[in-house]
């Protein structure tokens, strides 16, 4: 069998190497592109070169922004006192599209998890302690996943960080092992305003 060109290997490869692309999907999509409009291929190669050079991440909170601080960190509408622990950066529109937690957030890079060799040292948690030293933090809010990872993560962080601040975890009601992007906005305003203290 005559196998494809090398060019259409390697985009196979590439969009392989994407989140939820399988080797299918990644054929299908690449099959697609190299037949479809010059036009709409350059747009794309563009566009994903556009968003990689002025998409960074916040010094501050860890989200993705194009100026730094971000746009939340650097709102003085935004309560100073509460800091919204969440794993990922897409974490935190979901909760802005809630639309009813007016603090600020930061972003932890993932949890700890020891079958992926994730420590807490490789999450910004002592990023996040140095917030706390110099910023009126007086309630941080974790709202990690409710699954057995998301639950050993917000553990650790409750005991770690549990000397100067109040911490709160979101309650439950969010899909056990799906991320903050599956709950609709009703329950995660529900699972904010519902936070506990971690005992
Ligand atoms: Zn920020």
């Amino acid at each position: 069998m005559p196998s494809l060109p090398e060019p259409l290997l390697e985009l196979i490869a590439v969009l392989n190497k994407l989140p939820g692309i399988g080797p299918r999907s990644a054929e299908r999509i690449a099959l697609h592109l190299v037949q479809t409009d010059p036009a709409f291929a350059q747009r794309l190669s563009q566009s994903v070169l556009e968003a990689r050079q002025r998409i960074r991440e916040c010094s501050l909170c860890g989200g993705l922004t194009e100026r730094d601080p971000c746009r939340i960190c650097d709102d003085p509408h935004r309560d100073t006192s509460l800091i919204c622990v969440v794993e990922r950066a897409v974490d935190i529109l979901a909760i802005e599209k809630a639309g009813s937690f007016r603090g600020r957030y930061h972003v932890l890079g993932g949890r700890i998890s020891p079958t992926n060799a994730v420590g807490p040292e490789d999450l910004r948690i002592a990023d996040l302690e140095k917030r706390l030293a110099s910023e009126p933090v007086k309630e941080v809010v974790l709202a990690l996943g409710s699954d057995v990872e998301g639950d050993a993560t917000s553990f650790y962080l409750a005991k770690r960080l549990a000397s100067g601040v109040r911490v709160t975890r979101i309650a439950h009601g969010l899909p056990a092992g799906a991320g903050l992007d599956f709950a609709d906005e009703v329950t995660l305003s529900r699972a904010l305003e519902g936070r506990r203290e971690i005992q």
